[in-house]
Order: C-alpha cells, then sequence, then structure tokens
C-alpha cells in the first residue's frame, strides 16, 4: 500500500502534466529556446573531453561513439528547429515532452557511460576531466531542462548515480568527496528545480487564466457592442457618457436632428444634453437606491424608451448606471390605438363599455352616494338601420354621440356607448334634479331631425332615457346599472321619447311584465285562454248591423281576465304580437263565415305587424283557411301606423286594400289628429275614438272634433264610426254630427261567439 503510492508519486514527477494543455504547451516552447545553448554546451563539452584522451584512448571512443552521440544531438535539434514555427496543440506538446525524456534518458546514459569509459585511459588529471565533465553536464542538462521536471530528474537521476557509483568504486578519496559534492549540489538543484518548476507551473495558469479572461471579456464586449440594444453606460461621478455601444451610435444618428449634439459627439458628453432637467436626471442616476428606474421620454416627435440599471463590481459596490435605450415612437402610437381600441368606441370615440363600467366602479368608489346614472337608447334607430344601412345609421351614431357630448361637456360627466344605440351618462355628485335636467336637455336634443349626408330623408328618431341614482354608499355598480335599465324600459313602456328615474315599484312593475310575457307566450303556443269578442257596430240609418269588431280576450290562469290594453304593448314590446294578429284573424275570419247577416269582421291591426309584409300573408291564410270573402274583412289601423315614414306600411295597407279587404283608421282624434294622413291612403273608414265621443254630450269642443271628423267623411265619400257609444245622449250627440255609424254599449258590448259562450261563462 504504502509501496504503491510511493510509486505513484514517483511516476507523478516524471509524467507529463497532459491535463494542463497550456501548461505542456509552455513547457514546449521554454524547452526549444533553451534546447540550442544546451546541446552546444553538451557536444563541445564532450569534444573537449575527447581532445583530451585522443592520443591514449581508442578512436572508436574518443570520436565515433561520440560521433554518434552528437548526431542524435544534432537530429534533435534540427527536428525542435524545425518545428518551431508549426501551430503547437497540445497533443503535440505531449508527444515532444514525452520524447525529449526519451531523449534525454538514452543520451544521460550514452554520454555517462562515454565519459566514464575514457577514465581508465587518462592520467590522474585527465580522470579529473571525466568527472569535471559530468558534473558540468549534468548541471548544464538540468538548468536547460529547468520547465521540464521529468526530463532534468531523468539526466540528472541517471548522471549522478553513475558518477557517484562509479567514482566512489575508485576508492579514491578525492572522488569519493566529490561524488559527495555531486550529491549535495544535485539535490540541491533538484530543489531549486522542483521550486522553479512549481513557479513556472504557477505563472503559466495565471497567465491562462489572464487570456481566458482577457478572450472573455472581449467577448462580452463584442456582444454588447453588436446587440440589438442600444446601451451605454455614465461616469456617475462626471456624468459624462463612457461607453456607447454600436447600436447606441446608430439609434443616435436617427435622432440627431432632436439632439443639442452630434451622434459622433456623444462619447465624452455629459448625459444632461438629454433631459430638460438635468439635476433631477442626476440624482437619479448618483444613487444606485433609485435604481432600476424606467421612463418613456417625449423627443420631438419621437419616444424614448429609457431603463437605467445600476452596474455594481463583485463587491457590490455602485460601479455606474447603465442606460438601455430604443426609439419606440411606432410602438407607442400602436400602443396608444391598442389602448384607444380596447378603452374607446372606435365609431364614436367615446367610452366603451368596458372602460364606462370601469368608470362607474371607480366613481362609486369614490364618491358613493351621488352617482347618478343615465341609460340611453334610442327609439326608432333600428329601422333606420335596417331600412336605410349601417353606413347612415352609423352616421347617426356619430351625431348622436355628438350631441350628447355637447350636452355633457361638463367636469365629473362621463358619456360611454354602451353598445347598438344604447349610450351611458355617469354623473358625479349629482341630485336628482340634476340628472333629470340633463335626461330632459337630451331628449329635447336627440329628437330634432338629423341631417345625414348622402341621403335627403329627414331621419326623425327620439330617445327614450333611463336614470339610476345611488342613494347610498355601500351601493353596487351592478345594482345601478340593473336599475337604470329598469328605469329605462319603464320610459319606453311609458311611451318613448322620454325619460324616467327609477323607483323601487318600477322594479315590481317589470318583474310582472316579465311574467305576464312568458304567460301570454304559453298562452299563445297552447292557444288556451285566448278567446275573440264580437262589438257589433251599427248602421244609424238603418240599425242593420254592418260589421262586428273582434276584439281579443285573454284569461290569465292566475289573474283571471287580462284587458288588451295590458298584454297587447306586451305583445307588441316581445315581438307575441305577429302570432296574437294570425290568431285573431284566423278565428275572426272562420267565425264571420258562419253570419248570416252577411256584417264583416274588423280586425285591429297593430302598427308592430305593418311595414314588414307579413300582414298580406297572414290575411290570405285565414281567408283561404275560413273561404271567407275579402269584401267581409276589415282591418282597422291606428294613426300611429302611419307615422312610421321609414317602413312602407302605407305599402303593406295598398296591398291589403288590392286585396279587397276594408281598411278603417281606428281611435282617430287622439294622439296626431292629422288630416295629411287621411289623405295618405283611401280609408274605407274612419273611426272616431270613444273619449270624444263621450265627451262630446257636455263638452262643446269634443262634440266640434266629432263634426269636422263627420263632415270630413261625408266629403271624401268615407264611413265614420262614432265609438263608444253609451247611452241614448251619446247616439243622439252623434247623429246630430253627422257620423253614419256607431259601436257602444248601448249597442252590445263586446261578446264572445255562441261556440264560446258557454266556456267564457265558466270562466268568469
Ligand atoms: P279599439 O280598437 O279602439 O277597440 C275599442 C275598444 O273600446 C274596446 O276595448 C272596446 O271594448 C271598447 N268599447 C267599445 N264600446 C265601448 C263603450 O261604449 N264604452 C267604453 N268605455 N268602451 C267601449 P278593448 O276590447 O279593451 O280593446 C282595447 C284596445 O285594444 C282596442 O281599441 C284595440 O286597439 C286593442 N285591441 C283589442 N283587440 C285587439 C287585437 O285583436 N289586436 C290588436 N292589435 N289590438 C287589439
Ligand atoms: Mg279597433
Ligand atoms: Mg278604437
Amino acid at each position: 500500500m504504502h509501496f504503491g503510492f510511493f510509486l505513484n508519486k514517483v511516476r507523478t514527477l516524471f509524467s507529463i502534466p497532459e491535463d494542463q494543455p497550456d501548461l505542456v504547451k509552455a513547457q514546449c516552447v521554454a524547452l526549444s529556446n533553451l534546447m540550442p545553448p544546451m546541446y552546444f554546451v553538451l557536444v563541445a563539452n564532450s569534444w573537449g573531453l575527447s581532445a583530451s584522451f585522443y592520443h591514449t584512448a581508442p578512436r572508436w571512443l574518443t570520436v565515433y561513439f561520440l560521433a554518434a552521440l552528437n548526431t542524435i544531438c544534432v537530429i534533435r535539434l534540427i527536428s525542435w528547429w524545425k518545428q518551431r514555427k508549426a501551430i503547437l496543440t497540445p497533443e503535440k506538446a505531449v508527444r515532444r515532452l514525452r520524447q525529449t525524456n526519451k531523449f534525454a534518458a538514452i543520451l544521460a546514459v550514452g554520454f555517462s557511460w562515454w565519459a566514464l569509459s575514457l577514465y581508465p585511459y587518462g592520467n590522474a588529471y585527465a580522470r579529473s576531466l571525466v568527472a569535471f565533465f559530468l558534473a558540468m553536464t549534468v548541471f548544464g542538462a538540468i538548468f536547460c531542462l529547468v520547465h521540464v521536471r521529468s526530463a532534468a530528474l531523468l539526466v540528472a537521476g541517471i548522471i549522478t548515480t553513475a558518477f557517484i557509483g562509479f567514482f566512489v568504486a575508485t576508492g579514491n578519496r578525492v572522488f569519493i568527496a566529490m561524488s559527495i559534492n555531486i550529491a549535495l549540489v544535485t539535490i540541491t538543484f533538484m530543489i531549486v528545480i522542483w521550486i522553479q518548476n512549481h513557479d513556472f507551473k504557477r505563472m503559466i495558469l495565471a497567465q491562462s487564466e489572464a487570456l481566458a479572461l482577457i478572450s472573455e471579456q472581449d467577448r462580452l464586449m463584442r456582444m454588447i457592442d453588436d446587440m440589438p440594444v442600444a446601451v451605454m453606460t455614465v461616469d456617475p461621478a462626471t456624468f459624462n457618457i463612457n461607453y456607447i455601444n454600436e447600436t447606441s451610435k446608430r439609434t443616435f444618428k436617427q435622432i440627431e436632428d432632436l439632439l443639442p449634439i452630434k451622434s459622433h459627439e456623444v462619447l465624452g458628453s455629459s448625459i444632461d444634453v438629454f433631459h430638460r432637467h438635468p439635476e433631477y436626471q442626476r440624482k437619479i442616476l448618483s444613487n444606485p437606491a433609485n435604481l432600476p428606474h424606467y421612463a418613456r421620454i417625449q423627443l420631438g416627435p419621437e419616444v424614448l424608451d429609457l431603463q437605467i440599471s445600476a452596474v455594481r463590481a463583485t463587491d457590490g459596490s455602485y460601479i455606474g448606471p447603465m442606460l438601455t435605450w430604443s426609439i419606440v415612437t411606432q410602438q407607442a402610437e400602436a400602443e396608444r390605438r391598442i389602448r384607444q381600441l380596447a378603452h374607446y368606441d372606435t365609431l364614436t370615440g367615446l367610452a366603451n363599455r368596458t372602460t364606462f363600467r370601469e368608470k362607474l366602479e371607480e366613481s362609486m368608489k369614490r364618491q358613493g352616494a351621488g352617482t347618478s346614472l343615465l341609460f340611453v337608447d334610442l327609439d326608432g334607430f333600428k329601422l333606420v338601420n335596417d331600412s336605410r344601412g349601417h353606413l347612415v345609421g352609423d352616421a347617426l351614431l356619430k351625431q348622436v354621440a355628438g350631441r350628447i357630448r355637447t350636452k355633457c361637456n361638463q367636469n365629473g360627466i362621463v358619456v360611454g356607448r354602451l353598445g347598438g344605440d344604447e349610450f351611458a351618462i355617469l354623473m358625479e355628485d349629482a341630485t336628482t334634479e340634476q340628472a333629470a335636467a340633463l335626461a330632459g336637455s337630451l331628449v329635447e336634443a336627440l329628437v330634432a331631425p338629423y341631417n345625414l349626408e348622402g341621403d335627403d330623408r329627414r331621419t326623425l328618431i327620439s330617445a327614450s332615457i333611463g336614470i339610476a341614482l345611488s342613494p347610498k354608499n355601500d351601493e353596487e355598480a351592478e345594482t345601478l346599472l340593473a336599475h337604470a335599465d329598469i328605469a329605462l324600459y319603464a320610459a319606453k313602456a311609458s311611451g318613448k321619447g322620454r325619460y324616467r328615474v327609477f323607483s323601487p315599484e318600477m322594479e315590481q312593475r317589470i318583474q310582472d311584465r316579465v311574467r305576464l310575457e312568458s304567460k301570454l307566450r304559453t298562452a299563445l303556443e297552447e292557444e288556451d285562454g285566448l278567446f275573440v269578442f264580437y262589438q257589433p257596430i251599427v248602421d244609424i240609418r238603418t240599425g242593420r248591423v254592418t260589421a262586428r269588431e273582434a276584439l281579443i280576450r285573454w284569461h290569465h290562469p292566475e289573474r283571471g281576465w287580462v284587458a288588451p290594453v295590458e298584454f297587447i304593448p306586451v305583445a307588441e314590446q316581445s315581438g307575441l304580437i305577429d302570432k296574437l294578429g294570425r290568431l285573431v284573424l284566423r278565428r275572426a275570419c272562420c267565425e264571420a263565415v258562419s253570419w248570416s247577416d252577411g256584417a264583416r269582421v274588423a280586425v285591429n291591426v297593430s302598427p308592430g305587424q305593418l311595414g314588414r309584409d307579413i300582414l298580406q300573408p297572414s290575411i290570405l291564410e285565414a281567408l283561404a283557411l275560413s273561404g271567407l270573402e275579402p269584401d267581409r274583412l276589415e282591418v282597422e289601423v291606428t294613426e300611429s301606423a302611419l307615422l312610421n315614414d321609414e317602413l312602407d306600411c302605407i305599402g303593406d295597407l295598398r296591398s291589403v286594400h288590392e286585396l279587397g279587404v276594408h281598411v278603417a283608421l281606428d281611435d282617430f282624434g287622439t294622439g296626431f289628429s292629422s288630416l295629411a294622413h287621411i289623405r295618405a291612403f283611401p280609408f274605407d273608414k274612419i273611426k272616431i275614438d270613444g273619449s270624444f265621443v263621450r265627451d262630446a254630450v257636455d263638452r262643446p269642443d269634443c262634440a266640434a272634433v266629432v263634426k269636422v271628423i263627420a263632415d270630413l267623411g261625408k266629403r271624401l265619400g268615407v264611413t265614420t264610426v262614432a265609438e263608444g257609444v253609451e247611452t241614448e245622449a251619446h247616439l243622439e250627440c252623434v247623429i246630430e254630427e253627422g257620423c253614419t255609424e256607431v259601436q257602444g254599449y248601448y249597442f252590445g258590448r263586446p261578446a264572445p261567439s255562441e261556440n264560446e259562450a258557454s266556456l267564457v261563462r265558466d270562466l268568469v
């Protein structure tokens, strides 16, 4: 075990440090410099020794053998000389050092043997020369092989062993003393070589480490120089720019015109030239605690992004600030666009739903009570959009947004477009009165006619507004939004073009309405609980029933009979009116076929059923199903059906008229009572609203209205029906005013058909 360890140590002494490529290469280089003097000394000394023995020793020893040894030396020298310029790889270096070891051993053995072989042929002086030659050779060789420890050890070991062995064996005291001398000096030399070798190794390693460091620094420098990010560093003491990379230089060139200095002057200049407030910048740069620091700077039309980080030494001390920067003008513009797109409505430029919602939440958090929310919905916008195209629709929305903006141009008011024709307004710190006043002025502003480019038609729309106020601090934005929605619904239900302030009862009403709609839908789907009643219309002169008006009745499963004035608007708003209209037409026509007096059947048609090309097909369907003559059918429309000039309602009426179906104008006198409407379509009948008829007895103005309409009817050759005749007095009055037909409780209340009479009776 111990012996093995020792052997290993010895082997290490003579081995080549293959694992340290830089060291073997350095050893080779150092050796190649000392090789010529070493061989020179060896060759010259050996010939000197040979000369001393030339006459006494045999020739083969003095000349031939030595010549052979010298030849080896010369060959070695030439081979080293030749390779001195070749690129030295670590493998090659190892190979050469191994050869050096081999030749060192061979030559040491060769020269020792040769010199000692001369010994017997010389006198005492010549013999001393042998000893001297060997001593000089060993020291000379050791010195020249100082960088290659293995070779130096081999030479010293071989020659010193041969020397001591040989001269001690002579028994000569002088030679024995010399041997001791040589042994001691060789040991000293060995120690020197050991230390020298160690230092050399350390030096080479330090050198290669330094080289590696330099090349790493160089590599890093190149990387920073070439990286596509503009970098510069600043001396924290002077605030002068002490380094800028290539990208920085190129970037500076791009904005040179905007800077007080030229791009080639940047290096060495003070960083102050880039800042409007240099003191502030210096304060940031001087203290690493402020870093990293990010800034976006506007420089003329360009936007720069600047990131300043602290560069620190390995011990953590602050070396200085490093600035990475770039021109981000396009990116900033794109960001602005994205922000704009994400937060604002592209058409109107108003806050979009998300932004509005955020602002509302912020306001409620900040403000709590006192936040008012107005929901604006345009009445009739869908019609414009559907009938005149989206471009016109968009132009209209822009104008609407403009008008809202003008009215809301105050601090603390935010306007948003929630989508479609829905706008919202947020008022901070507003009373109910202030919110209502704004809503009132908006309703007024939005109803004024719009002039849309490329379309010479006058566009009339109105706006309904729902207002909700946050009375409590803990109110949720969600609740406020829901309340504004309910108030809007109420505003629309109350006749459009109005505003309503939310009240808890509204919520209840809406819920009731929603429930009613759902029940009505079921009733229509199952055709359950829906009945058509008929009320006679009588000719004043003959007393004959000329027609019967079909009036829908609904028996609600829980509430009992529900009046049409309550559920017809629900049907109109929910789109159920088409189905309801078809049901009444079908049933009325089927019923009228069985009437023996040949009276007509009058069916009410809602404005929502007009202008959509659905009326004529459903009439044709009902007529075909029942077999009723078209002449025996009459449709009643109110004036509001004619108001909508966007849709071709009159066209619809015309096509019905062409079938031979009569068309009556219902409830005339209420609403617009425009004579222009009477002229717009050749009505067969005008029905004067019951309210005038009933009041005509006591109020001369109402009587006058009845008279005017009756006269007009006469002049136009149109039948005039007085509705709501309940008493004899009413009848006398309308006869006097000149009406031709009457309808009212006086002649008969609306009643079910004979078939359904018993069914209805059971329900009452
Ligand atoms: P309208 O078309 O003007 O119908 C006449 C209304 O006056 C009916 O009310 C009728 O019952 C009522 N009436 C008739 N004579 C008198 C009277 O002497 N005194 C009083 N106070 N009222 C009288 P009803 O049936 O409640 O219908 C109300 C409205 O509902 C109708 O007014 C009509 O606009 C609408 N309506 C009814 N049925 C239908 C329908 O099937 N389709 C559509 N679209 N609307 C309908
Ligand atoms: Mg009617
Ligand atoms: Mg009527």
